[in-house]
């Protein structure tokens, strides 16, 4: 490896915005990996985009602590650093509202959305450190927002939307322990993407979502940290 090259994580890239993010990254020279907790479908993902530039599949289930320090000693090994970590592996098992959804649903949910990126955060920070500036991006969602217009419209899901809402809390905590660094950490917002997530209802294209994490991802040194945005700039917590 060129010891200038930058080296990306993407978790759950193996499809929707994160494989456009994974594109995004590999199109600007970024070596980028592929994170998937299905392998065959991580190999299928890097394949697709293999002409985009260097990107490669990385076995990775962020509710696994064995697939998780597996992953990051593969990077330890190979690499010896990391660039660029994008937490984007998300899921949304209900659109429970207050009083109906149960513990569980908020255990499964909290179980990828927060403690998943708290795990995979930790272990690769380490590897972070190493890098000269590096750059960690929490996929987060409007719904996580407490104050933006439009948050709590339509029938939005507890678990999901305070899966989302301390998702932006461990943000701006990570910033603070991390601002005497060069590291930035920041969250997106995609806004409403057609993906498998919502059975391909979103407005916008998996491209399209993937931008604002592409701008956090690639921040030079007078750019944000512990900030929350979309593309059209910061959004209230
Ligand atoms: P998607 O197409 O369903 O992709 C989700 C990805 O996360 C898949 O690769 C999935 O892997 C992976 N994943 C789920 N659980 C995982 C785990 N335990 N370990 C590793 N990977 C895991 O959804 P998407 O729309 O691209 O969503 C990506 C992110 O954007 C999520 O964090 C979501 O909350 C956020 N977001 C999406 C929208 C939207 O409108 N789509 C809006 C706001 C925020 P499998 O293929 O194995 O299931």
């Amino acid at each position: 490896m060129n010891p200038s090259s930058q080296v990306a994580l993407v978790t759950g890239a193996n499809k929707g915005i994160g494989k456009a993010i994974a594109e995004g990254l590999a199109k600007q020279g970024i070596i980028v990996l592929i994170g998937s907790r299905n392998a065959e479908r991580g190999a299928v993902a890097a394949a697709e985009l293999a002409q985009e530039g260097i990107v490669h599949s990385l076995q990775l289930d962020v509710t696994d602590a064995s697939s998780i320090q597996a992953a990051a000693e593969h990077i330890a090994a190979q690499y010896g650093k990391l660039d660029i970590l994008i937490n984007n592996a998300g899921t949304n098992v209900s659109r429970n509202k207050p009083g109906v959804a149960t513990l569980e649903e908020f255990r499964e949910v909290y179980e990828t959305n927060v403690f998943g990126v708290v795990a995979v955060t930790n272990a690769l920070l380490p590897l972070l450190r190493q890098a000269p500036a590096a750059r960690i991006v929490n996929i987060s969602s409007l719904r996580g927002s407490l104050g933006a217009e439009g948050a709590f419209t339509g029938q939005p899901s507890i678990s999901y939307s305070s899966s989302k809402t301390a998702l932006n809390a461990l943000t701006v905590h990570y910033a603070r322990e991390l601002a005497d660094t060069p590291i930035k950490v920041n969250a997106g917002a995609p806004g409403h993407v057609a993906t498998d997530f919502n059975g391909h209802s979103g407005t916008r294209t998996p491209e399209e979502g993937a931008a604002i994490a592409i701008h956090l991802a690639t921040l030079d040194e007078n750019g944000p940290t512990g900030g929350f945005f979309d593309d059209k700039g910061p959004i209230a917590w």
